[in-house]
Parts: structure tokens; C-alpha cells; sequence
């Protein structure tokens, strides 16, 4: 399945679903988490934006995240509202077209694209259209956003391995990856003076762990270890902050799943995906985890019981062209129903 469609498929599942499950109160606000360093909730439900942060430090900003052109287009007025220091830097947490198709945008405004190595290996096996082959997923993207459209993919030039640190004495962000989460490329943003940790979308609050481009169980071990640091306040890709309870709830919520799937993983793919509700429910009991049980739940159980050995639930590839046909003729309203499961099953199969 093309991205628009998992795009289209995403947004649309999280505007039918948002007002029940979404803290919106704080989107698209600027929220001081502590001096000089910023969040923003970004729109994701009307938008498709994924959150920011950024550090404002004596010569320079650094921006985490390179959101979607227009939610980078959307976050730049307002980081300059707050300071005229330069923005010079602007960290992709992973590759992902939420968080890194604004890059260029970034570049129009003086900054630099920082990543993670994996998130140029990433981009390297997904965005084929940039590296000289088909068309890849930012130009699916484009077909169904205009300020992709008008913009184009800048993959990250400032790359570091393990970590890569920035410090003026007065303010220190440490970019880290701790291995395989959400994505082979994902990278944290670490303040230390201030004990706030932003995450990208290895760690989300509510119901948006995209599974597709990940491993569930390095997942853990990367949480585990990001969550070694001690960190007092979370900044996630999508949801709201929060507290470490942020950080222990999404890798409770991604044990338990593991947990509830494995008792299923020698049976056979329809008696797994029958189970599905099943497991929903038991998940749905504690309440710690409750959050994050959304319209991706069936292919989060599909996801994971691949993983241990087991075979994808069906091949979705008619439904999903009609689904597609249904989707382009709809423009970008189409419509996705919790009990759609068709539609719901073929997400993970696709980009996010
Ligand atoms: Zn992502």
C-alpha cells in the first residue's frame, strides 16, 4: 500500500477517533517545559503534524524534529516570536515524513538537517525516488499533500553514530540512539540540566505506535535503556508530555502485547486475527496501557506475531487497491471504521 493511503488511512482514523482518545487542548501551542526549551503538540489529527521541541541556546536555535513542510512552516513563526537567535540545527528523530519531509524547509531557513546514521539507511531503502529508482514514499506523500508536493526530500547532512552533543555551558542537548525502536534509526534528545528527554516516536503518548518500520522487542531494550538516563519530563513524537510514566507506560503497554501475543504465536494467522478483540480486552484492563489501544491494535498484534515466526494475516492487496480507489475518489476525507478491519489490518503494510 501506497504512504498516502496509510497517511490518508492514519489521519483519518485518528480524526474519527481523536476527540475520545486525543488531549487536544494544548495543540498547536507553544509550552515552556523549562527556560530556553520549548514543546508543541503538533496537529496531527487535521495536519498529520508530529510534535517539536527546540532549545534556544546563546548563538543558535535546535529544533527537534523536521516535521511535515507545513508543519515546519507552522512552528518557525513562533520559535521566531520567542528569540532572534538563528535557527542552525534541526534533528530528525527518525525518518519518518512526519518528522523529516520539512528538512528543506529548514534549509530555506538557515538550518542544518541533523540525524542519525540509520535514518540515512532508512531513507535509502524507502525513498527510492530520491535515490534514482521508482518513485518512493515521499513522492506517494506528494500525491496527497501539497506542501510536500511544492517542497523536496533534504536527507540529513550532519550524521552522528552514537551520540552527538551540543553545549554552550549554559545548555546541553546530547543526541543519542540507543538502537532499534520505532524505526533502524531512531534518536533521542537529552538534556541533562534539565532532565528532559524528547523521544520522537520510539515513545508517544496515546494511541499512535506506528509498528510497520520497527522491532517490537529491541523496542523495549531501546526504551530500557533511554530510560536509564532518569529522565523527570518526556516530550514524545505524538500526544501530549509527561512525566517517566510516559516512558513506563509505553514499554508496559509494549510487553504486555508481546506477552498476550505470544500465547497465541503457534496458532495459526485467521485464529490469531480472531483473537484480536480478545487480546484488546485484556490490554484494555490496565489502565496504565489503556491509552494506547487504537485503530492501529490489529496490526500491532499482526506486527508482532510476524515477528515470532508467524505468517501476515491475509494478503490484503485487493482490498487495499479498492480501498485505495475508495480513498482517491474521496479525496482526503475517507472514511475509516472501527470495525473496518480490512482497512485497519492494512496499515502496517505501508509507511508511517
Ligand atoms: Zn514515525
Amino acid at each position: 500500500m501506497n504512504s498516502r493511503l496509510q497517511q490518508q488511512l492514519f489521519i483519518s482514523v485518528i480524526t474519527a477517533f481523536g476527540p475520545s482518545l486525543i488531549c487536544t487542548a494544548e495543540v498547536n501551542k507553544v509550552e515552556t517545559v523549562a527556560p530556553d526549551v520549548y514543546f508543541h503538540e503538533g496537529d496531527l489529527g487535521r495536519r498529520g503534524h508530529c510534535n517539536n521541541g527546540w532549545i534556544v541556546f546563546e548563538d543558535y536555535v535546535l529544533v527537534v524534529d523536521g516535521n511535515f513542510p507545513s508543519g515546519a512552516q507552522e512552528v518557525i513563526p513562533k520559535i521566531k516570536a520567542i528569540t532572534n537567535k538563528p535557527i542552525r540545527f534541526a534533528f530528525d528523530t527518525h525518518h519518518h515524513g512526519d518528522h523529516a519531509y520539512g528538512n528543506q524547509v529548514w534549509v530555506e531557513n538557515g538550518a542544518t538537517p541533523v540525524a542519525h546514521t540509520g535514518v540515512i539507511d532508512e531513507m535509502k531503502k524507502y525513498e527510492t525516488g530520491y535515490y534514482g529508482n521508482t518513485p518512493g514514499r515521499w513522492e506517494d506523500a506528494a500525491k496527497g499533500r501539497p506542501d510536500v508536493a511544492k517542497s523536496k526530500l533534504k536527507p540529513p547532512t550532519l550524521l552522528f553514530r552514537n551520540e552527538m552533543i551540543f553545549d554552550d555551558g549554559k545548555h546541553r542537548v546530547e543526541l543519542h540512539h540507543f538502537g532499534v525502536a520505532h524505526t533502524h534509526g531512531d534518536g533521542f534528545a537529552w538534556l541533562p540540566k534539565e532532565r528532559i528527554l524528547f523521544t520522537g516516536d520510539a515513545c508517544v503518548n496515546g494511541p499512535y505506535n506506528y509498528m510497520g518500520d520497527g522491532n517490537s522487542e529491541q523496542w523495549i531494550k531501546t526504551l530500557q535503556a533511554a530510560q536509564k538516563l532518569g529522565a523527570k519530563t518526556i516530550c514524545p513524537g505524538h500526544g501530549p508530555t509527561g512525566g517517566p510514566e510516559v516512558l513506563e507506560d509505553q514499554i508496559a503497554y509494549f510487553v504486555s502485547l508481546r506477552n498476550e501475543v505470544k500465547k497465541v504465536a503457534d496458532k495459526k494467522p485467521e485464529e490469531v486475527k480472531a483473537a484480536v478483540d480478545q487480546i484488546k480486552e485484556t490490554l484494555r484492563k490496565n489502565e496504565r496501557i489503556a491509552r494506547y489501544i487504537g485503530a492501529f491494535f490489529p496490526a500491532q498484534v499482526e506486527k508482532v506475531y510476524v515477528e515470532m515466526g508467524g505468517k501476515p494475516f491475509q494478503t490484503a492487496s485487493v482490498t487495499i487497491e479498492d480501498d485505495k480507489l475508495h480513498a482517491d475518489s474521496h479525496g482526503r476525507t475517507l472514511a475509516v471504521k472501527p470495525s473496518s478491519d480490512k482497512v485497519l489490518l492494512s496499515i502496517p503494510r505501508s509507511t508511517r
